[in-house]
């Protein structure tokens, strides 16, 4: 699986646009779906699952994780930039994210993301595996600020 997601990235410059195959598409949102299963969403249970592509070709998982202190909850989508960034990984190509109706990501985790490419593949599914919208995060965070910004 690994091998065929490796061959169907197309990453054409750092910056540019990524593309990658529907198999590859397809098993990105498979592991979020998997991730999902972990969520901890006793309050708005409301389970989001995401996971996330590197350029190399490995998938870092993320599911939200809420807290009785509200303001403390943590997006899957965050958890999941937060493990790759653990392992030592920086380079995302895309990130597939799951909820029941198959929810955009909030506007908080399109900034984190934006962080480390904002021409990252956004995809989002429901449960069952549907895509409803795949767009690339300049299109869903325009006129971001971002690392060039303090510059
Ligand atoms: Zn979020």
């Amino acid at each position: 699986m690994k091998l065929l997601m490796l061959l169907g990235i197309f990453v054409m410059g750092a910056l540019s646009m990524s593309f990658i195959s529907e198999q590859s598409r397809n098993d990105l949102v498979q592991n979020a779906i998997n991730a999902q299963k972990s969520a901890y969403a006793p309050y708005s249970n409301y389970n989001v699952g995401a996971a996330l592509l590197t350029k190399s070709g490995k998938i870092y998982f993320g599911c939200n994780v809420e807290n009785a202190a509200y303001p403390l909850c943590c997006c899957a989508e965050r958890t999941a930039i937060a493990n790759a960034v653990c392992a030592g990984e920086r380079d995302f190509v895309a990130i597939a994210v799951v909820t029941k109706n198959a929810g955009a990501p909030c506007g908080g985790c399109r900034q984190v993301l934006n962080e480390f490419n904002s021409e990252m593949l956004i995809i989002m599914a429901d449960e069952k595996g549907e895509i409803s919208h795949e767009e690339t995060l300049d299109k869903l965070l325009p006129l971001s600020f971002g690392p060039s910004s303090l510059k």
